[in-house]
């Protein structure tokens, strides 16, 4: 999508319509830019913007923002939409907004927690749990959430390129023990319809393949995402299809999303969530409690509840083991058993996700 994306401009939603009218007067000289390509490329990529447009200034907040990350700030607006005016600590906010906290160091917070790089991915390719492989379809993503355990990831080098496709195919198709396919990333719903429908329909040749998991934040960032083009490109997968949603608050789902999920059931067998237990977001048991209850009436389950990796600049959202656990003891005591995520948190080196 590179090259044919509009320039990045900050100013969010006025320049988006301004943007449509303009594509539209000139659609003759190429193929149309979807329109949740042009929300990625209009997304906000300086938090002082982002400020502005929530009414919200620099001082408002309890740590000062910080432009010049290494990892880039990216938002884009129907995010934001979400977002309630003039309130700092808004819980969507807070997860994507940028801040020199980020650059304190913090004991034990390192550039690769769970040993990814240890494990030196090739082709995209990360094999730690039996019968089962992720690739790293894309390093892209739809929105930049500073807890991110892949936060200082060199996806420039280590993510799937479309060159080793072949390869890549060529390895999970010479291990029989593999039933199932994971596309992460970064997040695979950024690339096109045309990629994804390309690598479903090569992994579909695979005979061993049972079941075809994708992970993706996209549809939650930019419900725009998906398009009756995305359901099509996912039907090119005949067995079972998986689809892991990543909300972490009740509050990024709106009608859009709800909307948009109950799409992804005309074509997923399961629709399951992950969150990740964040302080002054989630750490709470409204927050958690509100968002089982919404995810369920969007037929999605709760799947995991994930403790923090300790990725450098994420210390400010650990919460602790002792507060994790009271809090699913108060969700078990409140929400029906399907309705409670596991709680798990992720071991270099272990065979499975750890329960706590
Ligand atoms: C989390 C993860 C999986 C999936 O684990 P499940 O417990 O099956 O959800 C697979 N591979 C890698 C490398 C992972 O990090
Ligand atoms: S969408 Fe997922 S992979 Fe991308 S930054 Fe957020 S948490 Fe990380």
């Amino acid at each position: 999508m590179k090259g044919r994306l509009i320039s990045a401009s900050p100013t969010g939603r006025l320049n988006l319509m301004q943007q449509n009218i303009t594509n539209s007067a000139h659609k003759t000289n190429s193929k149309a830019v979807p329109l949740w390509q042009k929300i990625l490329a209009e997304s906000y990529k300086d938090p002082l913007a982002l400020l502005a447009a929530l009414g919200l200034k620099p001082d408002d907040l309890d740590h000062p923002a910080d432009s010049r990350s290494s990892f880039a700030f990216r938002v884009p607006a129907p995010f934001v939409e979400r977002m309630e005016p003039g309130n700092p600590q808004d819980p969507l906010l807070l997860q994507v907004l940028s801040s020199v906290t980020e650059n304190l160091p913090a004991p034990g917070f390192s550039l690769d927690p769970v040993g990814e790089l240890a494990q030196e991915p090739w082709g995209g390719l990360l094999q730690k749990y039996q019968g089962r492989v992720l690739i790293t379809a894309t390093g892209a993503c739809a929105v930049h959430c500073r807890y991110c355990f892949r936060r200082h990831f060199p996806y420039n080098d280590l993510a799937l390129k479309h060159h080793q496709w072949a390869g890549t195919l060529n390895r999970i198709a010479a291990d029989g023990e593999i039933e199932e396919v994971i596309l992460s990333g970064g997040d695979p719903f950024t690339l096109s319809d045309q990629q994804l429908a390309g690598l479903i329909e090569g992994l579909a040749k695979i005979d061993h393949l049972q079941t075809l998991r994708i992970h993706t934040r996209t549809p939650v960032a930019i419900p725009q995402r998906v398009t009756r083009g995305l359901v099509q490109a996912l039907r090119a997968w005949p067995k079972k299809l998986v689809i892991v949603v990543h909300i972490n608050h009740p509050a990024e789902i709106d009608q859009a999303l709800d909307k948009a999920l109950k799409r992804l059931t005309q074509v997923a067998d399961h629709l399951f969530n992950q969150a990740v237990l964040l302080a002054s977001v989630n750490d709470d048991l409204t927050s958690l409690t509100g968002l089982s209850k919404k995810l369920f009436h969007c037929q999605v389950l709760p799947y995991y509840l994930h403790m923090l990796d300790p990725v450098q600049g994420s210390a400010h959202f650990l919460v602790s083991d002792s507060r994790a656990r009271e809090l699913i003891r108060g969700l078990r005591d409140c929400l029906p058993g399907y309705l409670v995520p596991k709680l798990v948190r992720e071991v270099a080196g272990g065979s499975s996700k750890e329960p706590l």
